[in-house]
């Protein structure tokens, strides 16, 4: 970043992609096509972004003006810091913060036109005094609980709320509920959930519904209602497990440092961990768990890990993944074919953040909020 907050020109990304162990290559145009097939999809229903989490870790200031470019409205964000960190970017948006109210910030969410997701009694409570004692009627999204037990008004809590006209001092814009399941295909919870936030938003007439995540927009128009949230498709995760994501956002390449010979029987790395078979050649790879590459996607005897496409074949990590270095074995790539300063490719070509996540046993989504800040990003598509 520049001392302007502007992100660094052709020549600095230039620059920081020398100086950098490993580059991530975020595809702001397959994110915006992402966003049209499934606000195509979810059509009637208007579909939002979810952006929390600096868009999933691929970098807000980007990729959210490349959504709004692409049609995308309203946003979703986690905290108020991250709403105020938007607004800044997409000064017309309309700004969901989904962690709610914290005490005290009502006047920095009126501030910046930014609108809470109250999820208890209490925020709704807090919101409403704010409105009452400023005399403004302050847009806000009303969370219910439907079978998550995480954030959310109760049914019963909703259902009082709805029958005691004239207690809030606002108007709720958005009435919303979360699916816990929507990623297992059939899950009776899901239908559950559906049904009971279908009763609520009865009870609301003219209020804007939300129920669905990616999972749940994919699944199919029961669950849309008249605006979908989704995450985790907008940036190449798979939404239903089993099924194929959208378009692949990101792509991770680490430079490899050197090439070397490993004679049959020698152990690779920290622990020992992985024993070779034989004469082997091993590249010494710019990418560890302190750049987001986790450890638990390491080699060992017991159990093999994730690899990499290096010259176009799949060669696999041998031994742990330490901070900075992980080894991949290049053995039966022919000889010459791979150099020093050459990179290695750990996703995209073919590796998506799901098959990367399985191979760490952990989902698409901790792979891309992982990524971390040390690589030199780059951005295409614009
Ligand atoms: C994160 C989040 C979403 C987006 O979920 P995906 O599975 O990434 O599509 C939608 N709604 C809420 C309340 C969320 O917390």
């Amino acid at each position: 970043m520049s001392a302007s907050g502007k992100l660094p020109d052709s020549a600095a990304v230039e620059a920081a992609l020398k100086e950098a162990g490993a580059r991530l290559t975020i595809n702001l145009a397959a994110i915006a096509d992402n966003w049209r097939t499934l606000s195509a999809l979810a059509a009637p229903a208007q579909c939002a972004a979810v952006v929390k989490a600096n868009a999933y870790g691929l970098g807000m200031e980007k990729v959210a003006p490349a959504l709004w470019k692409a049609g995308a409205r309203t946003f979703f964000v986690a905290h108020l810091k991250e709403a105020r960190d938007l607004r800044a970017v997409l000064p017309e948006a309309v700004i969901y913060a989904l962690n709610g109210l914290a005490p005290g910030t009502a006047p920095l969410f009126a501030a910046d036109g930014l609108r809470p997701v109250l999820g208890s009694m209490p925020e709704i409570a807090e919101w409403s005094d704010f409105c009452r004692d400023g005399g403004a009627d302050l847009p806000a999204a009303i969370h219910v609980d439907t079978g998550m037990q995480r954030l959310g008004l109760s049914p019963e809590e909703a259902t009082g709320l709805s029958e005691v006209p004239g207690t809030l001092a606002f108007t709720p814009s958005l009435l919303m509920s979360h699916l816990a399941c929507a990623d297992t295909p059939g899950h009776a919870l899901t239908e559950r959930q559906r049904d009971l936030f279908a009763e609520i938003v009865a009870r609301f007439p003219g209020v804007t519904a939300s129920l669905a995540n990616s999972a749940g927009t994919l699944t199919g128009a029961p669950f849309r209602f008249d605006l979908v949230r989704p995450g985790i498709a907008l940036y190449g995760g798979a939404a239903i497990s089993g099924a194929p994501p959208l378009k692949d956002v990101a792509r991770l390449d680490a430079r490899i440092i050197q090439v070397r010979a490993c004679p049959a029987g020698e152990t690779v790395g920290y622990g020992a961990a992985e024993r070779v078979t034989r004469p082997s050649r091993l590249a010494v790879v710019s990418l560890g768990y302190a750049d987001g590459f986790f450890r638990a996607a390491g080699s060992s005897d017991a159990r093999k890990g994730a690899g990499a496409m290096v010259a176009g074949r799949r060669c696999p990590l041998v031994g742990r993944v330490s901070m900075d270095l992980c080894t991949l074995d290049i053995t039966d790539l022919p000889e010459g074919t791979v150099a020093r300063g050459d990179f290695a490719t750990f996703l995209g070509d073919g590796i998506t953040v799901d098959a990367l996540a399985e191979k760490a046993g952990t989902i698409g989504y901790e792979v891309l909020t992982a990524l971390g800040r040390r690589h030199a990003r780059q951005y295409v598509g614009e």
